[in-house]
């Protein structure tokens, strides 16, 4: 036993190599008992999935469920799409989707025009490698609403191509129960951010982001960071145990 989840994957929906059904098998052979099927979310503007194509994966899930011994979960890595901390994440999307992830990408539709210069602030700041304090006080906000304002499981990938004051997200990341990711293709969160973020009582998961079968479940660089910092088990929600979605508190709160 170690990590029985991994709650980041693609497929071709997005820019993923492989099917549903090949991610799933992967994680299968893999020992996983959970994965999940997460491409970008719908304001992406290279590879969105579609809104209409949810039903679709929802379908071939319902397809090969029975013949993976694994639970296998529908969402979304859903995107920033405004200074504000809007998300492309409608009120009736959370009744199709079993789990949220919220990242922060480039390359987005943003929700209005003047969001373009928060997006191309970051970008510049990235290109030259300085934030200044209001921008990071900016991302900040956009993070801290997006999580107080929408039901998201995970943060993905939390300061990569932005840069936000990582306390601050931190602290309401514990507030509001959604846990911080440590992605497997980036080292997006130096070691004493990492310390912070243990510090202010929010949880981590380790998940892949795989874009290929092969990648599915390999975590290497999320356990990695896990061992050297001294993050214990129980402040990882996907190592010896699995993490309770958000969604599965909504039905059991419409029931
Ligand atoms: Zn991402
Ligand atoms: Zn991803």
């Amino acid at each position: 036993m170690a990590l029985l989840a991994d709650y980041h994957t693609h497929t071709p929906y997005s820019h993923g190599k492989n099917t549903i059904e090949e991610n799933v098998a992967a994680a299968y052979e893999k020992g996983l008992s959970q994965i999940a099927i997460t491409d970008h979310g719908f304001n992406h503007a290279v590879f969105p999935v579609k809104r209409d194509e949810i039903e679709s994966q929802r379908k071939e899930i319902k397809e090969i469920k029975d013949k993976y011994p694994i639970d296998i979960l529908l969402g979304v890595e859903a995107n920033i799409i405004s200074k504000d901390g809007r998300v492309d994440i409608l009120p009736q999307d959370y009744y199709k989707l079993d789990i949220i992830i919220v990242g922060y990408h480039k390359l987005v539709k943003h929700y209005r025009k003047r969001d373009f210069w928060f997006f191309f602030g970051n970008l510049l700041s990235e290109l030259f490698g300085h934030y200044s304090k209001r921008q990071i006080a900016n991302n900040t906000r956009a993070y801290i609403n997006a999580m107080r304002n929408y039901d998201i499981d995970i943060i993905a990938h939390l300061n990569k191509d932005i840069k936000v004051n990582v306390e601050e997200v931190a602290k309401v990341a514990a507030e509001t129960n959604t846990y911080i990711e440590l992605n497997g293709k980036c080292d997006h969160l130096t070691d004493p951010e990492i310390m912070i973020c243990l510090n202010a009582g929010c949880k981590f998961v380790i998940n892949s982001d795989a874009h290929d079968k092969n990648r599915v479940g390999e975590c290497h660089r999320g356990l990695s960071a896990m061992l050297r910092n001294r993050i214990p088990e129980s402040a990882v929600g996907n190592y010896n145990k699995i993490i309770t979605l958000k969604s599965t508190k909504r039905k059991k709160a419409k029931k």
